[in-house]
């Protein structure tokens, strides 16, 4: 995803934090004789539970998956989504946010973002519900016009919420806008671990269910994994079957009390997305981190605000909530200057300066494009983002000098 790994005084966009805890924990399980689902990766739900219920103990279940993308289809199949139905996203979003509408063989319908945010934009939240649930296409009075109502049309099921860059969208609105609609509501969490918000709940835990990313470069690590979180009952057990082959394990252990291990019955023709417990092993070094890695983050974050404040050139991340800092996207004021963003990005990379873009609109892709018929001026705020964002290096671990040297490229480069 644009990461491009460098040598020397070359500085990455991203590197995990990987120390000698995460070592020991991988070679305990290689030396167990289980490297699968067991043990450790039950540990890990638990434990993962117990983190995201310090402000609001209770009915939290978390299930641990082998990637976000599966957790986010597992968590739309159990809220029943399926052909005929429409799920919203917003656009600026990875193709993850909204393959798994199609999985299930239902559409896609894109959302814009607020103005001048990275999240989705509620009153347009609201006014694709209130144009998708009166039977009408999603789109209409887009501009430019000339095409009329267009675009998928289909029940409205769900809405996946991105918490773009570790910044919680607005949960209240968006929850109460989908309440009213009667559409179940998915975080796509796969920045946000942890990222809370003013009365100290968790992004993630806000909805009828929360995934987490534990990608190579999210914010803690199983190099692939996810998990997903939610309290309502019916969800967790539809995850925990149709993520093991929709092997029935309440069946299963009703007969290995009886001791027929044997034993287990195939309700549904399910998917294989468990984490193994070679990669939960270390999911649990760098949950035990999360805090501290969070800490640097948001200390690289503070000073990048600093250098970058009070220059018209250029535009901080929004704040509000608890960020994760999963992402450091700054934007620039291309008004401001002569340099195109594609340049200053190519300048960047040729000082050894990883740096990214977060995200190419999905309503600018050619499959959803052609699809549904779309230009990229539909969604305005969008593509306004995507042209005037560069995702600067934000790791645990970056030196002060690396940390400067960034500053002094993005700087020194963006002249106008
Ligand atoms: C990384 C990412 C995902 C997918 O995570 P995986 O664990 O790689 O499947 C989903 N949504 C967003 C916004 C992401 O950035």
């Amino acid at each position: 995803m644009g990461t491009k790994e460098t040598e020397g005084s070359n500085i990455p966009f991203a590197r995990p934090f990987i120390g000698k805890e995460e070592e020991e924990a991988v070679l305990r399980v290689l030396r167990s004789g289980w490297l699968t689902t067991g043990k450790e990766a039950l540990a890990f739900e638990k434990e993962f539970e117990d983190f995201l219920s310090e402000s609001s103990p209770g009915t939290l279940r978390c299930l641990a998956v082998n990637s976000a993308t599966s957790g986010l289809h597992l968590a739309l199949e159990a809220c029943g989504v399926g052909p005929g139905d429409t799920v919203l996203v917003p656009s600026l979003t990875f193709t993850s946010t909204a393959e798994v509408a199609r999985y299930l063989g239902a559409e896609v319908v894109f959302v814009d973002l607020a103005p001048g945010s990275f999240l989705m934009d509620p009153a347009a939240l609201e006014k694709t519900l209130d144009r998708l649930s009166r039977g009408l296409p999603a789109y209409g009075g887009l501009k430019p016009d000339g095409r009329g109502d267009f675009g998928p049309t289909g029940k409205p099921r769900a809405v996946i919420p991105v918490h773009y860059g570790g910044l919680p969208c607005d949960m209240k609105a968006i929850m109460e806008i989908a309440r009213r609609y009667d559409v179940k509501v998915i975080e796509d969490a796969a920045h946000a671990f942890p990222s809370r918000l003013k009365d100290g709940s968790f992004a993630g835990t806000l909805a009828d269910a929360g995934v987490f990313s534990f990608y190579a470069t999210k914010t803690i690590t199983t190099g692939e994994g996810g998990m997903v979180a939610t309290r309502d009952r019916a969800i967790a057990d539809r995850v925990a079957v149709m993520r093991s082959h929709g092997i029935d394990r309440a069946v299963w252990n009703r007969y290995t009390d009886r001791k027929a291990s044997w034993y287990y019955e195939v309700v549904e023709p399910g998917f294989k997305y468990n984490l193994p417990d070679l990669l939960a092993a270390l999911g649990r070094v760098q949950l035990k981190r999360a805090w501290r890695l969070l800490e640097e983050r948001r200390q690289i974050a503070a000073r990048y605000n600093d250098a970058f404040a009070g220059d018209n050139r250029f535009i901080l991340p929004p704040t509000g909530d608890e960020n994760a800092w999963h992402l450091y996207p700054l934007r620039l004021n291309l008004a401001n200057f002569d340099l195109s963003r594609d340049t200053m990005i190519e300048r960047l990379q040729d000082r050894g300066i990883g740096v990214s873009v977060h995200f190419i609109p999905l309503h600018i892709m050619p499959y959803y494009r052609k699809r549904h018929n779309l230009l990229p001026e539909d969604f305005p705020e969008s593509l306004r983002r995507f042209k005037g964002i560069i995702s600067l290096p934000i790791w645990p671990g970056m030196e002060q000098d690396q940390i400067e040297k960034v500053i002094a490229g993005v700087k020194q480069e963006y002249r106008t």
